[in-house]
C-alpha cells in the first residue's frame, strides 16, 4: 500500500514534469504556422474592397485624418513596403494617419490601415513603428474583421456576411451600404478581435517585418514601450490596444518566435532612419504636448 502510494506520487510527479516540459516546448505561434489565407467562406475579395471603401467613408465622419503630406507619405511608404511582403500582395493597400493622441492603430478590412499620431509619438525608432503596421496588416491578412462579421451573423446580432454581400451584389445605393458599414463600425465589429486573432496578427507581423528588411527586435521593443506606458499613462490608450493580450506576453511570444524561426533577425535589418526623426518632430503639436516620452526600452532579454 505504501509502495503503491509512493508509485502514484512518482507517476504524478513525472506526468507534471512532462506537462511542464511540453508547455515550455510549445511555441504559441505553432498553430498559425501552416495556415492558408483566402476569402473563402467570407465575402469575395472584390466585395470586401467595396465594403472597406464604404467603411472608410463612414469613418471619415467621426475621425480626423492628418493632412500633412510628408507624414502621410512616410507612413504610406512603410506600409507599402510591408504589404508588398505580406500574404496579401494583390490588393491595393491604404495607410492613413489619424490625428489622435491616444496610442492606437487599427485595421478594418480590404487593405485599410490607420495609425494614430499618438502611437507615432510613443515610438523611438522606425522598426517599432513598422511592427505595429505589420500587426495591423496581419489582421487584414487573417481576415479577422470578416471573421467577426461572420460570428455576429451566427449570433443573429447583426446583419452578417450574407446581408452585406447581398446589399453589395444587389447594387444597393451608397446609402444602403453606408448604413451597413456604419453599423459595423458602431458595433466595433471590425476592430475588436479575440486574443488568438491578436496573437496571429503578432505572428504574421513579425515575419512580415523580417521579410521587409526590418529589425525584428523593434517589435519586442514596441511591446516593452506599451507595457511601460500602460502602467504610467493608461489613459493614453485607445480601447482597442487594451483588448490585446498583455504586452509582456506579446513580448515573450515574439522573443520566442525570433529565437525559434528567425534567429539573428533582431540583430540585423533597418531599425532607425533619419526620416523617422524628422517626421516625429513634425507631428501635430496636440500630440506632442500630451504624450509622455517613454523611457528607453530595455535591451531584449534572451531566454537562457
Ligand atoms: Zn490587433
Amino acid at each position: 500500500m505504501i509502495l503503491k502510494t509512493w508509485q502514484r506520487a512518482l507517476s504524478v510527479a513525472l506526468f507534471s514534469m512532462i506537462i511542464v516540459t511540453a508547455v515550455a516546448a510549445q511555441n504559441p505561434y505553432d498553430k498559425f504556422r501552416n495556415r492558408e489565407y483566402s476569402n473563402q467562406g467570407y465575402l469575395s475579395q472584390e466585395d470586401e474592397l467595396k465594403l472597406a471603401a464604404q467603411v472608410h467613408q463612414e469613418l471619415l465622419k467621426e475621425t480626423r485624418l492628418v493632412q500633412d503630406r510628408n507624414l502621410n507619405s512616410y507612413i504610406n511608404n512603410i506600409g507599402q513596403k510591408l504589404a508588398s511582403q505580406s500574404e496579401r500582395r494583390d490588393i491595393p493597400w491604404k495607410f492613413h494617419v489619424v490625428d489622435d493622441k491616444a496610442i492606437n492603430a487599427f485595421a478594418t478590412l480590404g487593405g485599410y490601415v490607420y495609425v494614430h499620431t499618438g502611437l507615432i509619438a510613443a515610438t523611438t525608432n522606425e522598426a517599432q513603428l513598422a511592427s505595429v503596421i505589420g500587426h495591423e496588416i496581419g489582421h487584414i491578412v487573417g481576415r479577422h474583421g470578416l471573421e467577426n462579421v461572420k460570428k455576429q451573423q451566427k449570433f443573429g446580432t447583426l446583419a452578417g456576411i450574407a446581408t452585406v454581400a447581398g446589399a453589395i451584389l444587389g447594387g444597393q445605393t451608397g446609402a444602403g451600404i453606408g448604413q451597413l458599414a456604419g453599423g459595423l463600425l458602431a458595433g466595433g465589429y471590425l476592430m475588436k478581435h479575440s486574443r488568438d486573432a491578436e496573437r496571429e496578427a503578432d505572428f504574421l507581423g513579425v515575419h512580415n517585418l523580417e521579410r521587409a528588411g526590418y529589425n525584428t527586435g523593434g517589435m519586442v521593443e514596441m511591446f516593452e514601450i506599451l507595457n511601460q506606458l500602460s502602467q504610467s499613462n493608461p489613459n493614453l490608450f485607445g480601447s482597442i490596444l487594451a483588448s490585446h493580450p498583455p504586452a509582456s506576453e506579446r513580448a515573450a511570444n515574439t522573443v520566442r518566435e525570433i529565437e525559434d524561426q528567425m534567429r539573428g533577425s533582431d540583430a540585423r535589418g533597418t531599425k532607425q532612419t533619419t526620416t523617422f526623426g524628422r517626421v516625429k518632430s513634425s507631428l501635430p503639436t496636440t500630440t506632442q504636448s500630451t504624450t509622455t516620452t517613454p523611457a528607453t526600452p530595455r535591451k531584449v532579454r534572451r531566454r537562457p
